[in-house]
Formats: C-alpha cells, sequence, structure tokens
C-alpha cells in the first residue's frame, strides 16, 4: 500500500471549436476564449446538466452541448467539418461559381427594374440574393471566383 490515490486518468479533450487544435480538460467544453464565444445562456445551459460532473453524458447534457459547439462554430463561420478541395477541384468551382454568377447577376435592360421603386424587379433581387450565396459558399470553401 503505498497510500497515494489513484491517479485518475485525465482525459483530455480536443477543443470543438472550428480548427482549434487547443487540448482541454474533461471539465471544459472548449478552451477559454473559444468558451467565451459561446452565447452565455448556451453556456449556462452546458453548467446546468453538466451538474459537477454527475449530470456528464445525460441526454441534456449532450444536447446543451451540441447546442453550444453549434453555435460556437456558427460563430467561427461554418460547420464543425471542413471541406477541403483539392486545387484542381478549387478551380473547378470557381469556374462554376463564376458561370453561375454571371448566369444570375442581372445585366441589361428590364423593364420591370426601371420601374420597381428599389430599381430591382422581384425576379432580379432573387438573382442577387443567389449571387451572394454563392460568393458566401465561395469564402467558405475558400475559393476566389473570378469576377
Ligand atoms: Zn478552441
Ligand atoms: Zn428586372
Amino acid at each position: 500500500m503505498s497510500g497515494r490515490a489513484p491517479v485518475a486518468a485525465v482525459a483530455s479533450h480536443e477543443c470543438p471549436g472550428r480548427g482549434c487544435k487547443q487540448r482541454v480538460g474533461a471539465g471544459m467544453l472548449a478552451c477559454r476564449p473559444h468558451w467565451y464565444m459561446i452565447p452565455r445562456p448556451l453556456r449556462a445551459a452546458v453548467w446546468a446538466a453538466w451538474r459537477d460532473g454527475v449530470g456528464a453524458g445525460s441526454p441534456e447534457h449532450t444536447a446543451a452541448i451540441t447546442a453550444a459547439i453549434e453555435a460556437l462554430n456558427a460563430k467561427l463561420g461554418g460547420p464543425a467539418s471542413t471541406v477541403i478541395l483539392t486545387a484542381s477541384q478549387s478551380d473547378c468551382f470557381a469556374d462554376m461559381l463564376a458561370d453561375a454568377i454571371s448566369y444570375r447577376e442581372p445585366s441589361g435592360q428590364c423593364n420591370d427594374c426601371d420601374e420597381h421603386p428599389a430599381s430591382l424587379c422581384w425576379d432580379h433581387a432573387a438573382d442577387l440574393d443567389r449571387t451572394d450565396t454563392y460568393l458566401a459558399l465561395a469564402r467558405d470553401l475558400g475559393i476566389e471566383v473570378p469576377r
């Protein structure tokens, strides 16, 4: 008998923040900066469900953690899964997006647009929204779209 308490395996895990490789202790969800990026009510929910570790792994805790991680990664700019395209895939994607954007971009004469108070008719406003979505997607994927 050595009299020493057995050292519990100190479980640690990787911070769930997108692209973050920080190891964090079992009692914490994310590294400090990322933890504080999670909206306060969601953090409170995680603590409430954690109950000093008693609630670990409970459905409430899992749900609270999932919501918190989703909110964090939404702030970090995308889903937790990272899409990494090869160079040729990126080129292909950039071409596709450029085509899609030039197809959607309001161009030339449109009588509806001319008459519309916002100088953009409903159809063309919808097209412009789509263009924005394409560009946002390209940004998320780290692709530069030739304009
Ligand atoms: Zn982190
Ligand atoms: Zn129009």
